[in-house]
């Protein structure tokens, strides 16, 4: 009698408990939104339910949530798929508040051919670590040169160096990689040729690997870089996506049409060519790049040699004239000092500004001796204002293009760089869709979720559906703008109310929380 009586008690009490639905059922409802579900589907007024890290449930939820989220007057999409980062520095600053602050639950690394060549190792260290949004990576071309070579040369490979090349990106996609990156204007990418990104590219599509490509050229000449990058598809029998697509310097303006003819010719002919873009009309890269390769190659010690050569020196600065000539350009005017660790006063500044300030005066010929010392000196990164805005426009409209940033993890108040890291996403949502109506909402939003969840690989994201990793940014679609700036650019977006990462709030209520819930995504 006196066992039985507590269990009778406390079956009762399980039965109360089930008539009276107090039990909740799912860890997290968002209510009243208008669901945008990443596929391209028109908005619609949906519940969505979330349990254990996943969608449960997308529509009318009857179950209550533990957690529920009142999203009326906003839009519940997937989060944000950034394609295009350069954001090793994830491990450092975990957080990752500029992207997430914009909506961005996962991010592809390891751009532009360049990215860790352990990605075993790195993947472990994202891990232990514990970051706020998920982390995929590209294994970079340049990464694997320069182990494979032993630095920066200005020649093909031998036969065993290339097989290590090989060696490596095979390694690289057994660990998870989603593909092989290539930077063809960087040190010492831009030494190679066709055939050897032809090579690697097969081993990378061998593991159904992406390559992804930042292009020999971006300028006049980048009909030569498209044919190269539908070369290295064709041949290696790859996907094959162009990073950042844009057209800098006044002689290629225009040709935006021309460049999307080429792209959907090479798709007419079988091949599975996509690209990505940031909606800003500058670029920005390292201060070094100004400087021609030939000159850099081999090390910093070889450098000062070159410039110590009186003939040497004198042939690099006429190729920098020379370079600047054929970007329609006299002066360096364009290019904006970003960073620059040994003298942070020239932040913000301009090429002939910061020549003025250091030298004195701002003649081309300072300036480029300005440009010199910076890179004796450690290099910097710059910002470019090379690129015309329809042609942004005509690039944003095309239905394969990505929305991807092209940023690292920002730390307030270091430097003045470029705005995209703080503002990409929440630009394309507030400038290119509400103001200017260049898209649909819903195809925005696929550009930044289900698109390159599937290009690249990325399973169960992209998507709000019953079984996907619950990855939600919910944001006020009259409210949503970026908010960072060309001159004042360290300010996180404004309108992304809730983002959940796996299920569990990194954003709420318009701020970041502690939580790290983020996952190493491997290619499998
Ligand atoms: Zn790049």
């Amino acid at each position: 009698m006196r066992l039985i009586a507590p269990l009778a008690i406390a079956l009762c009490l399980v039965a109360a408990l089930h008539e009276a639905g107090d039990t909740p059922e799912l860890d997290l409802v968002i209510r009243n939104g208008r669901v945008v579900d990443g596929a391209g589907n028109p908005a619609a007024y949906q519940d969505v339910g979330i349990q254990d890290g996943r969608i449960a449930a997308v529509g009318r939820v009857t179950e209550r949530g533990r957690r529920e989220i009142d999203a009326r007057g906003r839009i519940v999409a997937p989060g944000f798929i950034d394609v295009h980062t350069h954001a090793e520095n994830v491990t450092s600053r975990p957080a990752a508040e500029n992207f997430v602050r914009m909506g961005v639950t996962s991010i592809v690394l390891g751009n532009c051919g360049s990215s860790e060549l352990d990605v075993a190792a790195f993947f472990r260290k994202v891990e232990e670590t514990k970051v706020a949004l998920n982390v995929a990576t590209l294994f970079g071309h340049n990464t694997a040169r320069r182990a494979a070579m032993g630095g920066s040369f200005n020649r093909a490979p031998t036969e065993e160096e290339l097989d290590r090349m090989r060696q490596h990106v095979d390694q690289a996609m057994r660990d998870g990689a989603v593909g092989l990156s290539t930077g063809l204007i960087y040190l010492p990418g831009t030494f190679a040729r066709t055939e050897e990104i032809v090579e690697l590219a097969k081993a990378a599509a061998a593991h159904d690997g992406i390559y992804a490509s930042h292009m020999r050229n971006e300028g006049a000449g980048i009909d030569a870089a498209l044919n190269e990058l539908f070369r290295v598809a064709r041949e290696a029998r790859i996907r094959a996506h162009v990073s950042h697509i844009k057209l800098g310097g006044k002689p290629a303006w225009g040709r935006a049409p021309a460049v999307l003819a080429a792209l959907e010719a090479a798709r007419a002919e079988g091949l599975d060519v996509t690209q990505d873009q940031y909606v800003y009309t500058a670029s920005s890269t390292g201060l070094g790049n100004l400087v021609p390769a030939s000159a850099r190659e081999g090390g910093a010690a070889r450098f000062r040699e070159r410039l110590e050569n009186p003939d040497e020196k004198a042939r690099i600065i006429a190729q920098m004239k020379e370079t600047l000539r054929r970007g329609g350009r006299e002066s360096y005017d364009y290019a904006v000092i970003a960073s620059y660790r040994a003298d942070r006063s020239l932040n913000g500044k301009t090429i002939p500004e910061a020549a003025k300030a250091k030298r004195g005066a701002d003649t081309l010929d300072d300036q480029i001796e300005l440009i010199l010392e910076i890179e004796q000196s450690g290099g910097g990164s710059g910002i470019y204002h090379g690129m015309d805005e329809t042609d942004l426009q005509t690039f944003l409209r095309h239905p394969n293009t990505m929305i991807a940033s092209d940023s690292g993890v920002r730390a307030r108040d270091e430097g003045v760089p470029h705005p995209r890291g703080y503002g990409n996403n929440a630009r394309v949502l507030g400038r290119y869709v509400r103001e200017l109506k260049v898209l649909r909402l819903e195809d925005a939003v696929r550009r930044m979720t289900s698109l390159p969840a599937g290009v690249f690989g990325l399973r169960d994201r992209g998507l709000l559906r019953p079984g996907a990793w619950a990855d939600v940014a919910v944001f006020d679609p009259e409210k949503v703008e970026d908010a960072a700036t060309f001159s004042d650019p360290h300010h996180y977006a404004r309108g992304v109310t809730h983002v959940l990462v796996n299920g569990v709030p990194v954003v709420d209520g318009g701020e970041q929380t502690a939580a790290r819930p983020g996952m190493a995504l491997r290619r499998r």
